[in-house]
């Protein structure tokens, strides 16, 4: 018997009408002969209205207690969707993470899964009991509740999905499937059919919140083929696996962005052999995670040093630049914010080097100034100005031809 593992957003079970309509998708699969376990988000709305009631008590809530508070949201969906599904006949029983035997690393607001203890569900499958398991959660060896990072429900549902070996995890949420960007921002944008996990996990990095990068790392360690699929439509989603057939030979896949980005920039930076090692020290002490950064060495002596980081981190990071400024050896700190992050990504472009050149082309054509620019094999991203993004998304799409299917995509030169 096939073991199947179903997760649903936050928008698909945001009301008691849509846990009704969840729950005939799970008896469909549960009627077509498999096991089934089901990992649910908080309804929609709710891990942010709990956000922001922590806020109104502290700017710096205490991590502990903050993962506490949004673990309840899951856990009020596993007991209203088991409700549903045993009203509907069918036998059902909820699990917090932590009953289900997810262990985490002991980090607070963005753990990781260490292990599933897979004997804890195995009863229930075996009787044909359908499981519904809460997202976004489990707990530490010692006991504490932690949380996965935003939008960690797809992680819980892949890393079961890999524990119980099932044959597949399909993914329902509020759009069709994965668009060649997210169709929200850009007309144009098409579903994909499907998509390589290297594709994917670069998408997802860079931005494409339709799914949790981490789940698409286990998907790819562990063989899972994911669907991502509309909880509204029976519309055949995306499929995302190890080699994709029918769009090998594109280029550029798709495009995904990030706003809030903000540039902190270090003046006359020692050019001595640790200082660069200093700054990045002092600014992972404080947990902040960088993401661009380039240097421009000026002299023997000096160099300036920019980094971009999340515009919510950029305070931190300021006080803590000016807090060592005397150790770190530098002599001006400028920031600047409202910028975003766009990128190209591709397997395609490994050895096509064109295809930077007339990204760079095309935001030129647009009057878009290119302020930092990162690569690596399958993506080239450039930081812009955060007004000038729509922009950038909808030219982008159109010169990679996004919105076309294979036969004419974009080769450099033609
Ligand atoms: P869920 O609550 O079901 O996990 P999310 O809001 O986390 O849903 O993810 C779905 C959303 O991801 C879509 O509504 C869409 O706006 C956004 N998105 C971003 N990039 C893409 C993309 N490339 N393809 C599809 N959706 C995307
Ligand atoms: N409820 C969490 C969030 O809103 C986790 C998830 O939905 O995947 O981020
Ligand atoms: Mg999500």
């Amino acid at each position: 018997m096939a073991l199947l593992v179903m997760k649903f957003g936050g928008t698909s079970v945001a009301t008691v009408e849509r846990l009704r309509r969840a729950a005939d998708r799970i008896i469909q699969e549960k009627e077509a002969g498999n096991q089934i376990i089901v990992v649910v988000s908080a309804m929609g709305g709710t891990t942010d209205d709990l956000l922001a009631k922590a806020k109104q008590i502290s700017n710096h809530p205490s991590k502990r207690e903050t993962d506490v508070l949004l673990s309840t949201g899951e856990q009020v969906t596993i007991a209203l969707l088991s409700m549903v599904l045993i009203e509907k006949g069918y036998e059902a029983v909820s699990f917090t993470g932590w009953q289900a035997g997810i262990r985490t690393e002991a980090s607070y607001g963005r753990a990781r899964i260490s292990a599933i203890d897979t004997s804890l569900i195995r009863p229930c499958l075996r009787q044909g009991v359908i499981v519904v398991v809460a997202g976004f959660q489990g707990m530490t060896e010692s006991g504490d509740i932690t949380t996965l990072g935003r939008g960690g429900s797809d992680t819980s549902a892949v890393a079961l999905a890999a524990a119980f070996g099932a044959s597949r995890c399909d993914i329902y949420t509020d759009v069709t499937g994965v668009f060649t960007t997210d169709p929200r921002y850009v007309d144009q944008a098409r579903k994909l059919r499907e998509i390589s996990y290297d594709e994917m996990l670069e998408l997802a990095y860079l931005g494409a919140g339709v799914l949790h990068p981490r789940a698409v790392e286990y998907a790819k360690d562990n063989h899972i083929e994911l669907v991502v699929r509309s909880s509204f439509s029976n519309e055949p989603g995306t499929v995302i696996k190890e080699e994709v057939g029918m769009e090998k030979t594109k280029l550029v896949r798709g495009l995904a962005f990030e706003k809030n980005v903000s540039k902190v920039t270090l003046l006359g930076l020692s050019n001595s052999v640790s200082a660069v090692s200093r700054v990045f020290d002092v600014i992972a002490s404080k947990q902040i995670s960088i993401d661009v950064i380039v240097q421009n060495v000026l002299d023997e002596a000096q160099t300036n040093l920019s980094f971009t980081v999340d515009r919510d981190l950029l305070d931190e990071t300021l006080d803590v630049l000016r807090t060592h400024e005397k150790d770190l050896e530098f002599n001006r700190l400028i920031f600047e914010s409202g910028l975003a992050k766009v990128s190209i990504v591709g397997s395609g472009m490994a050895s096509n080097p064109g295809v930077a050149a007339e990204m760079f082309h095309t935001l030129a054509k647009e009057k878009i100034k290119v302020k930092m620019i990162s690569t690596s094999e399958i993506k080239v991203s450039t930081i812009i100005d955060e007004e000038k993004l729509p922009a950038a998304l909808d030219t982008l799409h159109e010169t990679f031809h996004l919105a076309e299917e294979e036969s004419n995509s974009f080769r450099p030169g033609n």
